[in-house]
């Protein structure tokens, strides 16, 4: 349990014994102490406790903060707590504890939005991924590219203010300089956002086919390695589990998987064993065929929808004798990639895996070394920054006036402000802090 404010201590001290009969309020900053959780009325003991101390600022909220470790179990939970409410506390908010540390200024925005993919990290890169933000990598990137804009906008308002010192054509061509490389920066930070947000957020995928060409099989089969890895963990779902796969480091999420468990709805809604709607809002789609069997209309037709979509075509059932020929499918593909599986077997299973991380990432990086941009609110600010400064480097090569120069390089200030939370409202915060659990 995690008591954070003005008088966390106080309260404590009113819920706890030590066993050396020191007080809390006595003892000093980050220290341990041994004892009991008591009941303040009858003075009952309820737990054995270890009671954590961390005065201000030296704490997660900047505020004093007192964490009791107790062995726990509902009934003495439920009286602790009890106890502690009565004493004055109350029950944290959806991540309080990091909304106190980002209002007292010990994170920014992207920081605490960072605890929050952390926690929900489901691959090894997605944790590094937001490790590096926790660090403050993209809030100091972006504050360097603050400082930027701020030297080009000191200059410009410096003109404003100064008419009669104009700023010399060689002082523009610098101040031109200067945003062009803060736009090629966003512009590279955007190029990498994509491939942040799939490690944030995961790859829709879609596994479609007609009914009985494997496609439970193949997803099992795709799970059967997951679980060797994936420790369930304990309060979530066995279909939450079921449905996120990691493939070499890719967080995937299968998307209606009701679908792929019920085939028969899938006949009746669709008449082609197919789902368009699942295909279109796929990231990726596997499309499997049983190449022991020749091509119905039912496979032309999943071709053909999947045809602009990022998709990788399954021939399963390579056990069997083959009727489809590569050579017919490959004429049908286009520029797809191949993969042949046998589901009962896993057989492909690499290749298929190595098939994805190809398409995906175009065979680069699989590490997450540069700083990458993961959440759609920090792509939308620099998607507007970069917006903005090309605005005031067209104007500065037009020659316009300083003050409409500067009203550009304000907005891209402002834009970048968002991503650390200067620039941000109230409402935002209670949305991105409400995404968080209880007691973080
Ligand atoms: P779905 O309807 O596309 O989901 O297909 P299922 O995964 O339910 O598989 C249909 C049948 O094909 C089952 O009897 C599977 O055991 C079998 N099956 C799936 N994959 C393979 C494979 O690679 N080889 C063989 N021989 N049978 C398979």
């Amino acid at each position: 349990m995690r008591l954070s404010g003005g008088q966390a201590l106080e309260i404590a001290e009113t819920i706890c014994r030590t066993a050396s009969g020191q007080s809390l309020s006595s003892a000093g900053s980050h220290v341990i102490m041994y004892g009991y959780i008591i009941n303040p009325d009858s003075r009952e003991e309820i737990d054995e406790a270890l009671i954590t101390i961390m005065r201000k600022p030296r704490s997660y909220t900047r505020e004093d903060i007192v964490e009791i470790n107790c062995h726990s179990g509902i009934v003495p939970l439920k009286k602790t707590v009890s106890a502690a409410i009565r004493q004055g506390a109350r029950l944290a908010e959806p991540g309080e504890f990091t909304k106190r540390a980002f209002l007292n200024g010990r994170i920014d925005l992207a920081q605490a939005e960072a605890v929050i993919d952390l926690i929900k990290a489901e691959t090894k890169n997605s944790c590094d991924l937001a490790l590096k933000q926790l660090k403050g990598d993209l809030s100091r990137k972006t504050e360097s590219m603050k400082e930027g804009l701020l030297e080009v906008l000191v200059n410009l308002e410096a003109a404003v203010d100064f008419p009669e010192e104009d700023i010399e054509p060689l002082e523009r061509k610098q101040l031109i300089k200067n945003l062009s490389t803060i736009i090629v920066c966003i512009e590279q930070m955007l190029e990498g956002a994509e491939k942040g947000m799939i490690y944030r957020e995961g790859l829709k995928t879609a596994i479609t086919g007609k009914p009985n060409v494997g496609k439970s099989s193949l997803l099992n089969m795709l799970l059967r390695k997951e679980r060797a890895i994936v420790t369930p963990i304990p309060g979530t779902t066995r279909d939450i589990i079921e449905e996120g796969l990691n493939v070499q480091g890719i967080p995937l999420r299968i998307v209606d998987t009701a679908g792929i468990r019920e085939p028969d709805d899938l006949v009746e809604e669709a008449g082609v064993g197919l789902t368009r709607k699942t295909i279109e809002e796929a990231d990726l789609v596997l499309c499997v065929f049983d190449q022991s069997q020749n091509l119905e209309s039912e496979d032309m037709e999943l071709l053909s929808i999947t045809k602009e979509k990022k998709s990788i075509l399954v021939l399963n059932k390579s056990d069997l004798s083959t009727k489809l020929r590569e050579g017919e499918v490959k004429k049908l593909s286009g520029t797809r990639p191949i993969v042949r599986t046998c589901a009962l077997t896993g057989a492909g299973l690499e290749q298929l895996e190595g098939a994805i991380q190809k398409l995906v990432f175009d065979g680069g990086a699989k590490g997450t070394e540069d700083i990458l941009v993961s959440n759609i609110r920090h792509v939308t600010a620099l998607e507007k920054a970069v917006g903005f400064a090309r605005e005031a480097e067209a104007t500065l090569r037009e020659e316009e006036s300083e003050e409409i120069i500067a009203m550009a390089v304000r907005e891209s200030l402002t834009e970048l402000g968002r991503i650390t939370g200067e620039t941000t409202s109230e409402d935002l915060l209670d949305r991105i802090f409400s995404e968080f659990c209880i007691g973080k």
